[in-house]
């Protein structure tokens, strides 16, 4: 076995309400959350002990219940609060933090308008590593079959379970055929997103990303337009066709696992991580670190 299973490990998972010890963190397999995939989740970073941009990701989890139909029955700050409280307890410095919420047992069929809300919190190591030169040479994209869906036929913007069957089905196909990951397209056949990052591109030391309005408008995504805006490099969000890959120079992927992470192919296009990579590369990690406050 590579790794100890998730359900195997020590330390404390805080669900419903109470910081329990990790292997105690259980659910019925009747729950709703699982057979109907009403089920809601966050991937968040703590850095040097503090989570990055975690109200943001608060906000994100509430919404995506919302856009399902159910209530988080806590305030953004009352999640932060537990989520720090839960990297304290497991004496993380740098983590992956994992709240997660979901419909409960009471109901099981389509609807579930009573069925529980279950919320907990878990985090698991995750060092930040920092090899710039190995980043630079960039990891290779394969095409995915499947499509990010039109937001009329699913609630798109929510980080819903439900919504990584697709991407775990063409991550699985891109490893068989010896690629990192998958680029998927939109419903209209656009260059949309990753698995699970965002995407951008270079050309002429401008750069150009799709329009997030079918896929998740990463927070990672944002922090990224900022930074390059600060470096006063354009920024173009737009419709972009796959066509075009061809008329690139840089490419990037970005999220909170993948940070920014330079792609060197996608399918037959190949591209060159250079200094504009390198350069967000470098103000990310900067961008992450707690603010050091005023004594
Ligand atoms: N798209 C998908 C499908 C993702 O899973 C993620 C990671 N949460 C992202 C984009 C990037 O989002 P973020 O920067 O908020 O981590």
């Amino acid at each position: 076995m590579p790794f100890l299973p998730f359900d195997q490990r020590d330390g404390f998972i805080w669900m419903n309400g109470a910081l329990l010890p990790w292997k105690d963190a259980k659910l019925h397999v009747l729950s709703h959350g699982l057979h109907y995939a009403s089920c809601v989740f966050e991937g968040e970073r703590a850095y040097s002990g503090r989570i990055f941009k975690s109200s943001e990701h608060s906000q994100r989890f509430k919404t995506s219940a919302e856009l399902l139909d159910f209530e988080i029955a806590y305030s953004v700050a009352e999640l932060d609060k537990i989520k720090q409280l839960v990297v304290d307890k497991n004496s993380f410095q740098n983590c992956y933090v994992r709240p997660i919420s979901w419909r409960g047992s009471e109901m099981m069929a389509v609807a579930a308008q009573q069925a529980s809300i279950h919320i907990a919190v878990a985090v698991w190591d995750w060092p930040s590593m920092f090899d710039i030169e190995q980043k630079m040479q960039g990891i290779r994209l394969d095409i995915a079959e499947y499509r990010r869906p039109d937001p009329i036929t699913a609630p798109a913007r929510a980080k819903a379970a439900g919504l990584y069957m697709i991407c775990t089905i063409s991550k699985h196909r891109a490893e068989r055929r010896g690629y990192a990951d998958a680029m998927m397209l939109d419903w209209q056949g656009r260059v949309a997103e990753c698995t699970g990052a965002n995407i951008f591109f270079t050309q002429n030391d401008v750069i150009h990303t799709p329009i997030a309005d079918c896929f998740l408008d990463g927070i990672t995504r944002r922090t990224v337009i900022e930074l390059a805006k600060r470096r006063g490099i354009e920024v173009i969000e737009r419709r972009i066709m796959p066509d075009e890959l061809a008329s690139f120079e840089e490419c990037f992927i970005c999220g909170t696992g993948a940070e920014v992470t330079p792609v060197s192919e996608i399918g037959p296009h190949r591209f060159t991580p250079h200094a504009i990579s390198r350069a967000l590369i470098d103000d990310y990690s900067a961008e992450v670190q707690p603010k050091q406050r005023a004594a």
